[in-house]
């Protein structure tokens, strides 16, 4: 009784295991069709300098336009590229494009940043500073226009392999930022010795920061930090007027959230003259 009832549990857990495999090589397949039928879409999402309030850069949103799921958000698909081993073409067709839609906006005399998303395996991966260098030379962008955004939460326990792979891309004038900020583990010894031009403030302290004094607190300091290691500091998730202040009264430099815009084409953000740089 005993054995078959663990032949029975190793069955189904084998059939579930087979399910899984199948739908992770369906889905592999699936994206890689996404990738090269242009599937994908870039949504972007205002920057704002705080002081200002003009618009100086765009973080590029991916979502993948599926012929029957319809339009799917990055949190429908992201695991599986990075499970099914194609987050190589994945990132390499989302540069691609933001890089070519920054071309396009600076063509209409925008003068915006873009930020990318990058995965820490494309960044210890192989050759992702030749991959920029190439496309910002045969885009004509300069590469201080490029922002590349790390989760934090996925740094890497190869300190040296992440140092050299940020050293090579700030190398060529590339911004790097630290997002979300506040939920993974990044160091002080690593904020310190990294060349990280921007840290992005996570938004679940930022969203809720007036009705809540300990996100404020620690908004607050790391504000502070920033300030004192010289490097630009952004919230995410500002979705009031009230928060945008609060902001800008502490000294924190940029903001980006629904208060300004959801992510859209770009081309939509160019139809509202107050939101341009
Ligand atoms: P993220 O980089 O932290 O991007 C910010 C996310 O917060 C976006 O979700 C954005 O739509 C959402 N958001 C922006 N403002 C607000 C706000 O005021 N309130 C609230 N509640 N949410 C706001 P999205 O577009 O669903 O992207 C989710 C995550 O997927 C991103 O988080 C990023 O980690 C990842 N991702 C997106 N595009 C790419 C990509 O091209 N490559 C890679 N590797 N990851 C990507
Ligand atoms: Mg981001
Ligand atoms: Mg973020
Ligand atoms: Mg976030």
């Amino acid at each position: 009784h005993e054995a078959s009832r663990s032949t029975a549990h190793v069955v189904a857990w084998t059939e579930q295991l087979q399910t899984l495999t199948a739908e992770a090589l369906g889905l592999q397949a699936e994206l890689r069709r996404a990738i090269e039928e242009d599937e994908l879409v870039l949504h972007y999402q205002p920057q704002v300098d705080l002081t200002t309030g003009a618009t100086v850069g765009v973080e590029a949103l991916v979502r993948w336009q599926h012929p029957q799921r319809g339009l799917l958000p990055p949190a429908a698909f992201l695991d599986a590229v990075e499970q099914s081993g194609t987050i190589g073409p994945f990132t390499s067709w989302v540069l691609r494009r933001a890089v070519r839609d920054c071309a396009a906006w600076r063509e209409r005399g925008v003068d915006w940043q873009v930020s990318v998303n990058v995965s820490m395996r494309n960044l210890v991966g192989p050759a992702l500073a030749e991959e920029v260098a190439a496309l910002l030379a045969q885009h004509g962008v300069p590469a201080d226009r490029l922002t590349l955004e790390i989760t934090e939460t996925a740094l890497p326990a190869d300190q040296g392999l992440l140092a050299s792979a940020v050293a090579a891309l700030a190398q060529l004038g590339v911004e790097m930022s630290i997002d979300d900020f506040g939920t993974g583990f990044t160091t002080f010894a690593q904020l310190r010795s990294l060349p990280v031009c921007e840290i992005k403030i996570d938004r679940s302290f930022v969203s809720g920061a007036l009705a809540d004094s300990e996100d404020r607190a620690i908004i607050t300091s790391v504000v502070a930090l920033a300030r004192g290691l010289g490097r630009r500091v952004l919230a995410e998730g500002v979705e009031t007027p009230d928060v945008d202040e609060w902001l800008r009264d502490i000294g924190c430099d940029r903001g980006q959230g629904y208060r300004w815009s959801k992510p859209v084409p770009w081309t939509e953000l160019l139809d509202e003259p107050a939101r341009q740089g």
